[in-house]
């Protein structure tokens, strides 16, 4: 039985309608939108239509008649209200990781007589992988990288450091770091910065234009409910727009790609950061799914956040059973972006458990537990039955059971 108090909050969610909007079994707490975002019923019907009506009816003419050339930046244009960015500095496609690395290159470029970029020893992964391999790449006399902790960042920024790459919310701790104050210390030193928005995006409100940032990236497939792979984002400040270069200078990305030109001529602005032909039916799920953000407030979002989540820390806490848990992320909600991590030795059966009883969060090596919270989609209700059934998987240690121990390609 749910209690009453519980109900109540939920019974005053002023964004529970925005649970229709989702294609969500009802008998399951998705707790890992922070990792993949559910389907959107805008999408369903979005994908569909294109594939049937566009793709399969109207053939190529569908570039012209359906704008497919354009979705890039109309996509962008949907994403930039969600990141506190005016119009017309944001384009959709390719990966986060791509991404990086075209942003690396104009950085780089824009920075002759520095060779250095800064990074945190604790970032995602494929971040540093595509700094390691831009250095590589050009050599170290022009690019080498180094990482350190948080705590050490400020006193390192001077002017031999080219480049800034931070995420700002750190997909294992889910720690948010102060873009403003960052952004501004790195500007100190002439610092080029680019943010990394993939756990941000859709899940705290931001202000790029006003802590003028430089150059960010965020992920289509997270908190923007893009779907599976969904392209990710690139944003370009105006005050770049006509200064920057990119190496992956593609056709795409060409002042006029029609013209079949043997000479790259960038085209203004973001577009530039286009290189192949764009995909389509990911855009187009993406596109859609924009469409639960019409109109929301990002406070509105983040105050309903921060909500789920100390309710959650609360049950927990109040739950001796669930002592062996170690939150590893900052008890501070506003020190924190939109998830909550647990340290146990036996955090990947403990995840599977949840699983197979209707909850779903994941699991990041060697030993956390993460779950996301998705204010959309998730109600008062679902973060008091996870905490139920987490009560009972510690209790009765039916994670010790073989099949929870076993691990697929993908954790
Ligand atoms: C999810 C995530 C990515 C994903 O990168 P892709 O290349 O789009 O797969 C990159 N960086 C961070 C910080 C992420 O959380």
């Amino acid at each position: 039985m749910i209690p009453d108090l519980i109900q109540e909050l939920d019974a005053n969610d002023s964004l529970a309608h925005k649970y229709h909007d989702f294609v969500i079994d009802s008998s399951i707490a998705y707790m890992d939108g922070n990792s993949l975002g559910p389907l959107t019923t805008f999408a369903q019907a979005r994908t569909v239509e294109v594939v049937q009506q566009q793709w399969g009816g109207d053939l190529i003419s569908s570039w012209n008649k359906h704008n497919w050339i354009d979705l890039p930046l109309s996509v962008g244009d949907k994403i930039a209200p969600i990141i506190g960015a005016a119009k017309g500095q944001v384009v959709c496609c390719d990966s986060v990781s791509v991404n990086i690395f075209k942003l690396l290159s104009s950085a780089l470029a824009l920075q002759p007589d520095r060779d250095i970029i800064v990074s945190l020893d604790d970032n995602f992964p494929t971040d540093l992988y595509m700094a390691q391999g831009m250095s590589r790449l050009l050599g170290s006399e022009r690019c080498v990288l180094e990482t350190l902790s948080i705590d050490r960042l400020l006193a390192r920024l001077d002017s031999s450091v080219a480049v800034l790459l931070l995420t700002e919310v750190n997909f294992r701790s889910g720690e948010r770091l102060d873009m403003r104050a960052i952004t501004q210390a790195a500007h100190a030193h002439d610092i080029m910065v680019i943010w990394d928005l993939s756990h941000s995006t859709g899940a705290v409100p931001l202000e790029l234009d006003a802590c003028e940032v430089d150059f960010a990236v965020g992920c289509g497939y997270k908190f923007l409910n893009g779907g599976p792979g969904a392209p990710a984002f690139i944003y370009l400040n105006e005050r770049w727009a006509d200064k920057v270069e990119q190496a992956l200078c593609g056709w795409m990305g060409h002042a006029a790609p029609f013209e079949f030109d043997p000479e790259y001529q960038a085209a203004k602005g973001v577009r530039k950061f286009l290189s192949g032909t764009p995909n389509i039916l990911s855009l187009a799920a993406l596109d859609a799914s924009l469409e639960v953000f019409d109109g929301l407030a990002m406070e509105q979002l983040r105050d309903k956040s921060i909500a789920l989540s100390e309710l959650f820390l609360q049950l927990i806490e109040q739950a001796e059973e669930l002592a062996s848990l170690r939150c590893i992320s900052p008890r501070d909600p506003h020190k924190r972006g939109s998830q909550l991590s647990f340290a146990h030795p036996d955090a990947f059966a403990i995840c599977q458990a949840l699983i197979a009883n209707g909850v779903i969060a994941d699991f990041r090596a060697p030993d956390l537990l993460r779950f996301g919270f998705t204010p959309l989609y998730q109600r008062y209700a679902d973060i008091w039955v996870v905490v139920e059934k987490l009560k009972e998987i510690m209790t009765s240690g039916s994670y010790h059971q073989p099949e929870f121990q076993r691990r697929g390609k993908v954790t």
